[in-house]
């Protein structure tokens, strides 16, 4: 579903990310994992169209996407979720997801001003699938940090993605968050056909779901593989899951 070869971006004259090579099949759940730095988030804005690479490839679906913008590139079927939560924390959890929907079929923001129903029953479905139904009409920014995670989940599920990929989905949430955050993740894949990938510092959480790795460091892909591959290897152990972060 997704190939990415040689990608390379720097800030200034820093290379952020350099040699990133990543391969997704379809119906995968990918993690990628590295220390803070390693070039996960630039990795992940890349792909989303957020950031142009200076060299490299992005191929989804077979088509070449480097370089195209984000809303081209969620149209062909890549939604991002972003490591800081990034919601209208003024409009309500409903409309949050409403304004998703509505730019994936190409309506016009007139709703907020008039009472019109389009997307209605779809932002509901949405949010019946991620559990926020009962918290519809709260103001975003009145959400818990763990709620507000899964509501940025559920405005990239608006624009009716294959590919989800998920900027550290339970970073800063609490034991229980992350196991519903889990279920989720799983239950998505299984009913919706989701492909997803995802970065993460949580170890337990990563070997718990994900079916592939990918392991980056300094900007650069060290190795992918099983999870059993990727926990064996001697390289990935120095560089990461022995060592500090
Ligand atoms: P990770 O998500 O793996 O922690 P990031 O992709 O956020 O890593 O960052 C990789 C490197 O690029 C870091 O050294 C970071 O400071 C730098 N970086 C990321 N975004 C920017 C930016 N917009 N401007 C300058 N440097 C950046
Ligand atoms: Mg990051």
């Amino acid at each position: 579903m997704l190939r990415v070869e040689g990608l390379e971006k720097s800030f200034d004259r820093f290379l952020a990310v350099k040699q990133a090579n990543l391969t997704v099949d379809d119906g995968e759940i990918v993690a990628v994992i590295g220390p803070n730095g390693a070039g996960k988030s630039t990795l992940f804005k890349l792909i989303a169209g957020h950031l142009k690479p200076e060299k490299g490839k992005v191929i989804f679906k077979g088509e070449d996407i480097t370089g195209l913008p984000p809303h081209q590139i969620c149209k062909k079927g890549i939604g991002l979720s972003f490591q800081v939560v990034n919601v209208f924390s003024r409009l309500t959890v409903f409309e949050n997801v409403r304004v998703a929907v509505l730019s994936h079929q190409e309506k016009t923001f007139k709703f907020l001003s008039s009472a019109h129903t389009s997307a209605v029953k779809e932002t509901n479905e949405i949010l019946d699938s991620v559990g926020l139904c009962s918290v519809s009409n709260r103001i975003s920014g009145s959400l818990s940090h763990g709620e507000q995670k899964v509501l940025e989940m559920a405005i990239a599920l608006g624009t009716y993605p294959q590919l989800l990929i998920l900027d550290e989905p339970t970073a800063g949430m609490s034991p229980e968050e992350t196991s519903n955050m889990i279920s989720l993740i799983n239950r998505l894949t299984r009913e919706l056909g989701l492909t997803i990938l995802f970065c993460e510092h949580d170890m337990d959480l990563v070997f718990a779901i994900a079916g592939n790795i990918m392991v980056m460091q300094q900007g650069v892909t060290i190795i992918q593989g099983h999870p059993e591959d990727i926990r064996s290897n001697v390289l990935v152990q120095e560089a990461y899951l022995g060592g500090a972060d």
